[in-house]
């Protein structure tokens, strides 16, 4: 029984590498973090070994006396982390991740061909929200479902609320989600209430993005309005990679919410459980309620206002003109440049963000700005003053990707630029974060 760097060299070699690149780079992946060593214990233990199809107490498989206590601790610690009355909500701390858990929910209320509003993809919203080109239905969400997107207002970079509502009444959604993967703002869950009240649909939250600032309430809180709230467990949250699912209890518009959606989980989509992601989600969900990670939080929150600032002061266009959360979307577009190439450049001098599109851009396929998220490099102790130096890189990086569109023929810049504007270049727009 030999451990890994002695059994398998190679994959261990691959894993330290990556180990390198994470220490060395300066990770700006807004839904990106680094987990703690406890959860990757947990995660990496013995729990990776065992079947246990069904709920605590209702298996299809015997043995599960302790794994039983494990996933029953964490369900009781999701709903404290969150503030939450178990007399009121429950959760389901199985699925695989953020977009199994989404389809779950969509698999638990709605029928197929049922319609739904999300936040279109291009203006911030997830792919698992609906997502859908002219040309093809690109989102699982948008084969099975009818979507019908809603959008930004392109001269104030915040939710069109009236065009929401305007198009909810007209088109009769049975699911609104509130929830996105590049949105610096929060969201009106109020206002998102009222709509959703109106025509009669269901209101879901994706906080994943935002689950961890949830927890530490320093951004508006879902729970307040919403039925149903989903979530990844390994963006701001800092747990293992997962997906919990946290519903009311009362059945809504006669739904009970409760079995709908232990049952989309399993048998519905899902077979056994990540045990040991469970672990490791438990691990985290304990950390959640600690002060530091209130702290923490904060520190992730005044981290992004001051790369936000920053960024500002030496010239560049914000997307909604700054930040309430934990990222900012930069509009490259005035400069004449894209994401793409900025990502790239920066890149190579080991500073990890991502091209994103931003409002009004007119391909989908060039997209006209970057993304920027103060979540892990917060979790290796970055304060404000070291964001504003990253803010100074990212302008760097900036100023050069400028350079090398002027460059003199023949000159080393110039054959980059070339591979840059070629079409191996990757420019294929963000789908899948
Ligand atoms: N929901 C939102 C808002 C997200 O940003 C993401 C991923 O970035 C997901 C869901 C999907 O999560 P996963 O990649 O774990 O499927």
């Amino acid at each position: 029984d030999f451990n890994l760097s002695e059994s398998d060299p190679e994959v261990q070699s691959i894993i330290d590498k990556e180990k390198e690149r994470q220490f060395k780079s300066l990770e700006l992946i807004a839904s990106e973090n680094f987990t703690s060593r406890a959860v990757m214990e947990a995660v990496g233990s013995c729990l990776t070994n065992k079947y246990s199809e069904g709920l605590p107490g209702k298996r299809y498989y015997g043995g599960n006396e302790y794994i039983d206590e494990l996933e029953t601790l964490c369900q009781q610690r999701a709903l404290e982390a969150f503030h939450l009355d178990g007399k009121i909500w429950g959760v389901n701390v199985q699925p695989l991740s953020g977009s199994p858990a989404n389809f779950e929910v969509y698999t638990a209320i709605l029928n197929p061909h049922d319609r739904i509003m999300g936040l279109d993809l291009p203006h911030g919203g997830h792919l698992s929200h609906g997502f859908m080109t002219p040309k093809r239905r690109v989102s699982g969400t948008s084969i099975y479902f009818e979507s019908m997107p809603y959008r930004l207002d392109e001269s104030t970079g915040l939710v069109n609320y009236e065009m929401l509502e305007k198009t909810a009444i007209l088109f009769r959604p049975k699911l609104i989600i509130a929830g996105a993967s590049a949105y610096p703002r929060d969201f009106d869950y109020p206002r998102m209430r009222k709509i959703a009240d109106a025509v009669g649909a269901f209101l879901m939250a994706d906080m994943a993005h935002i689950s961890g600032l949830v927890a530490a309430s320093v951004v508006a809180n879902p729970f307040e309005y919403c039925d149903i709230v989903t979530t990844t467990t390994h963006k701001s949250l800092r747990g293992p990679r997962g997906g919990m699912i946290f519903f009311k209890k009362d059945p809504i518009l006669g739904v009970d919410l409760e079995s709908a959606i232990n049952n989309a989980v399993f048998p519905g989509l899902q077979g056994g459980p990540h045990n040991h992601t469970i672990g490791g989600l438990a691990v985290c969900l304990k950390h959640a309620q600690s002060p530091e990670f209130k702290n923490y939080q904060n520190k992730v929150v005044s981290n992004c206002k001051a790369l936000a600032e920053r960024l500002f002061e030496l010239g560049y266009n914000l997307v909604s003109g700054g930040s309430d959360n934990h990222l900012v979307l930069v509009d490259l577009r005035p400069l004449g440049i894209d994401g793409a190439r900025v990502e790239k450049i920066l890149d190579m001098a080991s500073i990890t963000l991502n091209k994103n599109s931003v409002p009004g851009d007119k391909s989908a396929l060039v997209p006209g700005g970057i993304r920027i998220g103060t979540p892990a490099m917060t979790t290796r102790g970055f304060t404000e003053k070291e964001f504003v130096s990253v803010a100074d890189f990212i302008h760097e990086g900036v100023q050069i990707t400028l350079e090398a569109k002027q460059a003199s023929p023949g000159s080393k810049l110039q054959d980059f630029m070339k591979f840059v504007t070629s079409k191996d270049f990757p420019l294929a727009h963000r789908i899948s974060d």
